[in-house]
Order: C-alpha cells, then structure tokens, then sequence
C-alpha cells in the first residue's frame, strides 16, 4: 500500500511516499518557511536526482498541493494518480492521556488533538493544520494520527507522576507523558530481530540522541521509563533544550534578570542545551570540530551531554535490574564514534565494554554491533525509521475495520 507520511511544523511540511509493503522510500521532501516571502522547497525521488526551489507558500493547504503536483508530474513519474495513496499518516506530538494507539481520524479524534493544544503548544497546532490541509487535498482517503506519546502509555503510575500535590494531576493531567515514541518503539523492536532472546524477557536501553534526544527504558517491550516528561523539554541536555534542572533556578531567574514566562521559555527551549553551554552552536558536529581546535565551552558542551546519557543509562539499569542492550539512534547517536564512546567508558561494572574499532568502523544507515564479545550487555547502532512506523501503522489502522484504539 502506498502511504504519505506527513510532519508538520509551524512553518513546515516533511513528507514520505512510503510503500508499505516492501518497506520501500519512493519520496521524500521537505517545504520549509510557509508563509514567508520565499519558501524553500525540496524533493527527493528515489533514486533520482532531486530538487531543490524558493517560491512563495501561503499556507499548509498550499504545500500540500504543491506536494501532489510534484509527485502527479508526469516528468517525475512517482505516481500516476491521486488514488494510487491509499492513506495518510500524520505523526502528531501530544496524544494526551487518550491515545495508546494510532487511531483513524475523525472529528472527535481533532477535537482531543484540540484539547492537547495547551499541553504541547508547540507541536499540536501546526500538526492539527496538517491534519486539515491534508484531507483538503485528499479527501476520500483514511487519515491516521501516530502519536509521539503512545508508546510510553505502559508507563507505570510511579514513572509517570511527578512529586507534587496530586489533584495537580487530577485537575490538569500533569505527568509525564515521554516522546519520541515512534523512534524508541521502531529500534527495540529492530533488536528483537538481532537475539534468541524472548522479547517479553527482553530488557533494552534505547537512546535517541538527536537535535532532540531521550532516553527509554524498554522491559519486555513495553516502554517503563523515559527521559522527557510533560513536555520534551525535560531529561537530557539537547541541540537548544535545557534538559532536567532544579525547578528553584526558575524563581531565581525571575527575581534576578526580571523575566518573563515567554522569555523564560525562550530562555529553556531555544538558548540552553548545547547551545547555551558552547555558546557557539546547537549542532554537535561543530561542537566536536571547535572541541578539537581547543575550545573550552565547546569541549565542556560535549562534556556535559554524555554525563546525563550516562546517567540515564545507569538509572535505568538499575529500574529494569540489568539491561540486555544498549542501543543509539538518530543524528549523534548513529553518526558519533566519539559521542557513543564518551557515554561508554568506565561502565565495566554495568557490563558494557565497547569495540573500539567496531565503534569506529560503524557505517551509517547501517545496524552495526559495537560492544566487544565479551561485553554481557550488547550494544548495536541500529538507524531509527519513524516514518515507516507512521506508514506501517497507518496501513494497518486504514485497513482494519471495526478497531478501536481509545483507552
Ligand atoms: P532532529 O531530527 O532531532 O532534528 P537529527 O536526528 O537529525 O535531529 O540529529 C541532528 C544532530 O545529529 C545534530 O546535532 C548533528 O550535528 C548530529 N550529527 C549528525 N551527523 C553527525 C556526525 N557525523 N557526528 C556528530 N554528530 C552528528
């Protein structure tokens, strides 16, 4: 079944034409600066020479279009007509407390991304405007909404609240909910396929390291515990994203510098992390090329990013009673030899020894085992693939009749 995969960002469409079955790319691209002047727009066929343009985009519904015309060219030949997509899927951020599942959309189903607006504000509207510009343009086709949040929904009570008074919780669903779902699922289900291990005995530790970047506990598939929280500020320190800290810094800052809550949220999600650390970038590969030319900040950047994947990692050893493997994905955790070998070392009493030439030799886009034989705990690269999980799941939901995914 071929199934377009659509991310939306305030400004933004990502799409995939996927092929399910064969598991197969047959596009990919990206509209980038909607509404501004100029937009920048990109695709990529399979295979082919892609393009890249500046043109102006009003809005989402105008992106999508743009995105039919490009695929239904006949000099492009990628498809030959609209009905040849079976199905949309649509990752969506924030599923709330609601959504365990993908589910098919419908109006009640907007209506809950609605209500989730305030809990991601950020993610969920411009992904609702997807949802919307998209059936304009495909009308007579199953969308379906795969949420970031779902697979941490078999997070147990005592991982997911939060030490404060618990009608907090009651009254406002303040918990934690995990992100990156789609990601943490797709590579602990890739590792399944790489052990003799029953998966229901299977203990993993999968680190998403990217611009942005968590960490899950997996114990017998099901996800137990995870970095980021009620929003995916929290947890590791990422590209501009603070990560944990004492929630007291913030009443300081608001005594100290007189800031404001939209400052103060600039401040955490925009000007910390890596980039807040270096001052000079959010992108680890500048970070560990000006490391390199001596640069302190830059160096204690790096630093700081592997001591709180370390962390993480011994935590969650410690939750699930050992681990049977440690996996990274995403930008940094499937392209840095020298970030995954920094979290690593000196973890002999955890059961983890690195191969350093396997480290080092690791191709990208490639699963690659990098823990030597005699490490008891394995550890694999293994390149995440969020959007065929979008696509699969959408095929499954467009095709299933009678499901219902609501908790
Ligand atoms: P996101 O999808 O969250 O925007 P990505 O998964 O694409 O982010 O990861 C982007 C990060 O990966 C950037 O910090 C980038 O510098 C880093 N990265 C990509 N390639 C390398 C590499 N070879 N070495 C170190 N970091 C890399």
């Amino acid at each position: 079944m071929i199934v377009l995969v659509i991310n939306c960002g305030s400004s933004s469409v990502k799409y995939n034409l996927i092929e399910t079955e064969e598991k197969r790319d047959l596009c990919r691209g990206l509209i980038e600066r909607i509404g501004a002047v100029t937009a920048i727009v990109k695709h990529e066929p399979a295979g082919k020479d892609g393009i890249k343009d500046t043109r102006h985009i009003a809005n989402h519904v105008e992106a999508l279009q743009e995105i039919m015309d490009y695929l239904l060219s006949p000099e492009n030949k990628i498809i030959s007509s609209p009905d040849d997509i079976k199905a949309v899927g649509h990752r969506v951020v924030h599923g709330g407390e609601m959504f365990k599942d993908s589910v098919l959309i419908d109006e009640d189903v907007m209506d809950a991304i609605r209500e989730a607006f305030d809990l991601a504000p950020l993610h969920n509207p411009p992904n609702l405007k997807g949802i919307q510009a998209a059936k304009k343009n495909l009308p007579d086709i199953p969308h379906v909404a795969v949420f970031d949040t779902a697979f941490h929904h078999s997070l147990p009570a005592k991982s997911y609240l939060y030490g404060i008074p618990n009608r907090l919780y009651r009254r406002y669903k303040i918990r934690k909910y995990g992100f990156h779902g789609t990601s943490h699922y797709y590579v602990s289900r890739q590792y399944y396929k790489l052990t003799d291990k029953p998966r229901e005995k299977t203990k993993v530790i999968t680190c998403h390291l990217g611009n942005g970047a968590s960490v899950t506990a997996v114990d017998g598939t099901e996800s137990v515990e995870t970095s980021m929280g009620f929003t995916p500020l929290s947890g590791l320190v990422m590209g501009t994203r603070s990560g944990d800290l004492d929630p007291s810094i913030l009443f300081y800052l608001v005594e100290k510098e007189e800031l404001q809550l939209n400052s103060l949220h600039a401040l955490l999600n925009r000007h910390s992390g890596l980039l807040g650390l270096s001052g000079y970038a959010s992108d680890m590969r500048d970070l560990i090329a000006e490391a390199k030319n001596g640069d302190r900040r830059c160096q204690q950047a790096i630093d700081v990013f592997c001591h709180k994947v370390k962390q993480y990692i011994g935590a969650y050893s410690a939750i699930m009673n050992g681990c049977d493997a440690i996996i990274f994905t995403a930008g940094i955790g499937e392209n840095s030899p020298l970030i995954r070998q920094k979290i690593l070392e000196n973890m002999d009493q955890l059961g983890v020894e690195l191969d350093q030439k396997k480290n080092e030799a690791a191709k990208s886009g490639q699963i690659e085992k990098i823990s030597s034989d005699k490490s008891k705990t394995e550890v694999y690269v293994i390149p995440t693939n969020e959007e065929l999980v979008i696509a699969i799941d959408t095929a499954k939901i467009a095709t299933a009749s009678g499901q219902s995914p609501w908790v």
